[in-house]
């Protein structure tokens, strides 16, 4: 538990912004290709910065972090320094409303991923966002 949240710590050390090209991401990108899907942009200048943005589409697709989004089957709390973790956490989560709220607002489509079911069953992902754009 301690080495997972210091790889956690890590990454968030490192990024202090939402991580880019993370792994789940590039299996999407990668699986959208295959699937000959194209015309998306990544990391496009949206509230929240989606991963993957289809413009004309306006569909907007994030894939959230277990750990860093709070996710309701994976989340476990920190065992150590829990509310400054919860802090950062937490304030995630308000963030994410306020982005889904604003893309609404304006007419996008938004689309949010677990990073445990991009890593599960990527292929349902996929076809998820295959209706969408279509
Ligand atoms: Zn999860």
């Amino acid at each position: 538990m301690v080495d997972v949240l210091n790889k956690q710590q890590r990454k968030y050390n490192m990024s202090r912004i939402r991580a880019k090209n993370t792994g789940p991401e590039i299996k999407i990108r990668k699986l959208l290709w295959s699937s000959g899907i194209r015309g998306y942009r990544i990391h496009y200048n949206l509230p929240g910065k989606p991963d993957i943005v289809f413009i004309k589409k306006k569909v907007a697709i994030f894939i959230d972090g277990c750990f860093w989004h709070k996710c309701p089957f994976c989340f476990k709390e920190p065992e150590t320094r829990k509310e400054f973790w919860m802090k950062k956490i937490n304030s995630n989560i308000e963030r994410d409303k306020k982005v889904n709220e604003t893309l609404l607002k304006d007419g996008w489509n938004v689309l949010r991923f677990w990073e445990h079911e991009v890593k599960k069953d990527p292929e349902k992902v996929i076809k998820k966002i295959i209706a969408t754009i279509q």
